[in-house]
């Protein structure tokens, strides 16, 4: 496949070129030809005058088109209208266009509409996407293309116009002709067609994470529980004024959705302090500033641009943010685009949204470079890569580029101390209620949450066991305290058991010495005096290495609403006593 540019200088010339276009390419397959229109001038009278043209040229070949912020050939600026034939050398490739009318159509009925186009047509490789600026959030949109084959890949752009800040915008084709308001699209496929598509940014989250506290669909209410438009004032400076878009052009949030990064620019901010995003984002997310550095930008172009480089491609489809456009200015709009110029010839425009589909999810993005590369054939031995040209480095780092860093390395900083900080509070914490040698509640919790259970007995019955090992004195005297110490852990190592745990999850706590106390919620004294002999035979059945078996006895009660801590533990202390007087290892209910 190739591309050929038909100059569109005015239009006593463009019917010199078509004719020209005609006689040197025309090879009477209209189906083997699309057109596209990329136009920086949104004059419906001017778009439809060059259509009218194109069209009476060419009667049967079809075209799509849309309003930009800038059109690229070749990875350079061109004129304000560009006119670019692809012209198809394989039979098997085939293409189709549609145009739907937002007005006409729901979001929902277009996107059902196409997934069944994209299930009749199994030759779909690709999907070309042109949007005018779309009133609300294209979450919608995006989640509605989701039962697409994932092999299927999905690229685009917003229509823009040379005002980034404006909404005007329109996209045009033979199929439904000039519209403020709809959507185009593109199907590539064929068994000899093939194609790669990449999103690359190469902007870097700048300090702290913030949560998002508050949203609803897309509109972004709070960071970190305040109206998140003071994100921008109190970290940026940035005033909540008609300029709000502008200046926020270069410090987009950065965020994860559906396994990917994405940037987000607002479109504008709100009295309320909210402001609207061009796409849902959900509570929960955290997001960061971020910050287009120069230099880091370039290193990730260059790096991510070897994948296309060696997908061997016939052409690239360009979509870049207008904002990369308005970042690069003070270079050259394009500087950015050098890794490319050499690998294919390619086609694209400044666009106000970009559209990929990664990790089988379609997103929107801002300030991003979504570059399609497309190939009819396989790659052969003389398709080599050609190796990327060398560039000459920034020998000096910019000063902002060190202040970000600076800033990105003292938030990190920040946040792992925070991290180590609430570590170590939780472990604090988590200490002052623990018994240090079995990892038990201690006593003071375990009195704690009897009375808490006791205050709820009303609603919530429970009952409790006490138990103590039998004759552990013999032990610490036969076999030393330390190995007293693991019988104590083997019997607390038991109490924690899963599969003791199973019928019932009641909280144990050391009450002192060799002596452990259970509470069990939601258990009558039958059915605690089941797991109290459980624990019992558990206990008397498990080998203690070096150590002759040993046993526990166990007294077991239900609280009633008339007790108090004292009478409740006191009942069960006794029923202890009684199993201890009447010959241990047993369980005594009282
Ligand atoms: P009984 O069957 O009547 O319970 O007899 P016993 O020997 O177990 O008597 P008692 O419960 O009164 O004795 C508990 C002993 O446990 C006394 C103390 O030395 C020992 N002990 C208490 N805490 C620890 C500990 O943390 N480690 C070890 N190894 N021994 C402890
Ligand atoms: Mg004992
Ligand atoms: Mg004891």
């Amino acid at each position: 496949m190739k591309q050929i540019r038909i100059v569109y200088q005015g239009k006593e010339s463009f019917q010199k070129e078509l004719q020209d276009f005609r006689d040197n390419y025309w090879m009477n397959d209209a189906s083997s030809m699309l057109f596209h229109i990329y136009s920086e001038i949104l004059e419906e009278d001017v778009v439809n005058e060059l259509c009218g043209m194109l069209e009476q040229a060419f009667p049967e070949v079809s075209y799509i088109g849309c309003s930009t912020s800038g059109n690229l050939i070749d990875c350079q600026l061109s004129e304000e209208i560009i006119v670019v034939a692809t012209i198809f050398e394989y039979e098997s490739t085939k293409i189709k266009t549609f145009q739907y009318d937002l007005k006409e159509h729901t979001v929902d009925w277009i996107t059902k509409r196409l997934t069944e186009e994209a299930s009749e047509n199994p030759w779909l490789k690709a999907i070309e996407m042109y949007f005018t600026i779309p009133e609300g959030s294209t979450t919608r949109f995006c989640d509605g293309l989701k039962d697409i084959r994932p092999d299927v890949q999905i690229f685009g752009g917003v229509s823009c116009s040379d005002d980034i800040t404006s909404d005007a915008s329109c996209v045009f084709s033979k199929t439904g002709g000039y519209s403020e308001s709809a959507i185009i699209i593109v199907f590539y496929g064929g068994d000899d067609f093939f194609v790669d598509s990449i999103k690359i940014t190469g902007w870097k989250p700048l300090g702290r994470k913030f949560f998002v506290t508050k949203s609803d669909g897309c509109i972004l209410k709070e960071l970190n529980g305040i109206p998140a438009y003071d994100i921008y004032r109190k970290y940026l400076n940035i005033n909540n004024d008609e300029n709000f878009f502008y200046n926020t052009l270069e410090f987009p949030l950065f965020y994860e959705h559906n396994e990917t990064t994405i940037l987000r620019v607002p479109v504008a901010s709100n009295a309320d302090g909210s402001i609207t995003m061009s796409s849902d984002i959900e509570v929960g997310s955290t997001v960061r500033i971020s910050y287009g550095d120069p230099k880091i930008i370039l290193e990730s172009i260059a790096e991510d641009s070897q994948r296309i480089r060696e997908f061997c491609p016939d052409l690239l489809h360009i979509f870049s943010c207008a904002a990369r456009r308005t970042f690069w200015t003070a270079k050259e709009a394009t500087y950015e685009l050098e890794p490319f110029r050499d690998i294919a010839s390619s086609l694209g425009f400044f666009s106000h949204g970009e559209f990929i589909r990664t990790n089988n999810c379609l997103n929107q993005h801002n300030v991003t470079l979504v570059i399609a590369a497309m190939r009819e054939g396989k790659v052969d031995a003389s398709d080599n890569p050609v190796d990327a040209p060398k560039r000459k480095t920034m020998s000096k780092i910019p000063l902002v580029s060190r202040l970000a860093m600076f800033i990105s390395a003292t938030s990190l900083e920040l946040e792992e101390m925070n991290r180590e900080l609430e570590t170590a509070n939780q472990n604090l914490q988590s200490a002052a209620i623990t018994d240090g040698l079995t990892g038990l509640y201690n006593r003071a919790e375990t009195q704690a949450r009897i009375e808490e259970s006791l205050a709820r007995v009303k609603e919530d019955n429970f009952s409790i066991v006490m138990l103590d090992i039998d004759n552990f004195k013999q032990v610490n005297d036969t076999y030393g305290h330390q190995e007293g110490d693991k019988v104590i852990i083997t019997l607390a190592n038991i109490l924690q058991n899963e599969q003791i745990r199973s019928s019932s999850k009641f909280s144990a706590g050391r009450w002192g010495g060799e002596e452990f106390m259970l509470i069990l919620p939601d258990t009558d004294v039958s059915a605690a005096s089941l797991i109290a002999e459980l624990i019992r035979q558990c206990f008397a059945n498990t080998i203690l290495p070096g150590i002759r078996p040993q046993t526990i006895s166990l007294g077991v009660t239900q609280a009633t609403v008339e007790d108090s801590i004292d009478t409740l533990c006191t009942r069960v202390d006794t029923a202890l006593y009684k199993a201890k007087k009447t010959g241990k290892n047993k369980v005594v209910v009282l």
